[in-house]
């Protein structure tokens, strides 16, 4: 669990980030609607503007603080998250205090109401923005209540709004410890899925025992290719690549020790078909198969060619037993044609691997 929660952590704070956007705007408005109503800024000015101001002034800091975060991340993300934190708090505060000081004068009831209304309205949505940082939302809550029941209880006023304000915040730690749990949950059910979709996306087209792709893939791989080829006039390439007598490894040396020398010879290819457009896979049992674009045919030879040269000084052992053997190619290549078939360009580098195994093993043959 706290290992899923370190990974997932970077993205909800992201999350968390992006929920606090609105309510930055929607602060702001509150303060004007409440602050600007006539009455109580006749009453009050001083304290409506400083009260305004330093409100404005978190705020307007939250908005550039979220904007210019963006780019500095991923660099300075725990700089950022704690300056998000710390002026999450402060904004809390500047409404406390502020609540608290419409709440221990004496003022127009219906300014009164109204603030008493909107702090419940921010607590609430707060609590809800910050699920997914359980203390926070808490912290919040309690910073933009507290101060005034604590003012309303020392000058003994208004004990049944202080009783309803300590209830909703009692319904709210609830609501945030349920809400955050639940958020955790849907996370952690989602970065699941996402890893077993993953997974299973890459079962789909890797071969399990040599890591190379599996044959469903490049079927995939090669007709998106052959469109390409096709639409650019390119010429594209297939070379086929069989175990020569390989069921000798097997018989001789068993099944695992067989497995072990695909392997070695899956890492072979790898490492000579390196470049991004190469597709390298294991067509069958012994059996494998490159699809390389738009280069000479005179290259891809070579390449076969030194594929084969390397299985032959292969020098493969299982359990103290040297496993020795050697490969054959077929090559056919093209510039394909519309009404030609992806298919037809395997068959002809199938015949070219017949013909080399038919000629004695151990050699690369073009059919083109
Ligand atoms: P040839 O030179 O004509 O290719 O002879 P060969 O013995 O290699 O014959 P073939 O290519 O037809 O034989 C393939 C053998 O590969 C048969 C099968 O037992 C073995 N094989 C297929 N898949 C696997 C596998 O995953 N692991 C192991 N160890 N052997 C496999
Ligand atoms: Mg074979």
């Amino acid at each position: 669990m706290a290992f899923k929660r370190q990974i997932l952590n970077p993205r909800v704070i992201e999350d968390l980030k992006k929920r606090s956007d609105i309510g930055i705007v929607f602060y702001l408005v509150v303060a004007g609607i409440v602050l600007l109503s006539e009455s109580y800024r006749s009453h009050h000015p001083d304290f409506s503007k400083l009260f305004l101001f330093s409100f404005a002034g978190i705020c307007l800091f939250r908005i550039f603080h979220l904007s210019i975060a963006k780019w500095m991340q991923p660099k300075f993300e725990k700089f950022n998250t704690w300056i998000f934190v710390l002026s999450v708090c402060l904004t809390a505060l500047i409404w406390g205090l502020g609540f608290a000081n419409f709440m221990i004068h004496e003022g127009d009831l219906y300014a009164v109401l109204l603030m008493v209304m909107c702090t419940v309205g921010l607590c609430s949505g707060e609590v809800v923005a910050f699920l997914p940082y359980f203390r926070l939302a808490i912290v919040y809550s309690f910073l933009a209540l507290v101060p005034a029941m604590v003012g309303m209880l020392v000058f003994k006023m208004n004990v049944p709004l202080v009783l309803a304000l300590g209830l909703l915040g009692g319904h709210l730690f609830f609501l945030a410890r349920n809400g955050n749990r639940e958020y955790w949950e849907a996370r952690e059910n989602e970065y699941i899925l996402e890893e077993r979709s993953k997974a299973l996306e890459k079962m789909n087209r890797i071969d399990d025992l040599t890591n190379l792709y599996n044959r469903r893939y490049f079927d995939e791989a090669f007709s998106f290719e052959w469109t390409r080829s096709v639409r650019n006039k390119t010429p594209i390439s297939i070379i086929v690549f069989d175990i020569d007598d390989f069921k000798r490894i097997n018989d001789e040396y068993g099944h695992l020790a067989g497995d072990q020398y695909l392997t070695a010879i899956a890492t072979i290819i790898k490492n000579i078909f390196k470049r991004q457009t190469d597709i390298t896979a294991r067509y069958g049992g012994d059996e494998f198969i490159v699809l390389i674009s738009n280069t000479a045919l005179e290259n891809v030879s070579m390449l076969a060619e030194k594929v084969r040269l390397k299985v032959q000084a292969l020098q493969s052992e299982y359990e103290g037993q040297a496993l020795q053997a050697s490969i054959s190619a077929g090559i056919a290549t093209c510039v394909p044609d519309q009404k030609d078939k992806p298919q037809s360009l395997i068959l002809k580098a199938d015949k070219a691997l017949y013909q080399s195994k038919a000629n004695g093993r151990n050699q690369v043959i073009e059919n083109c």
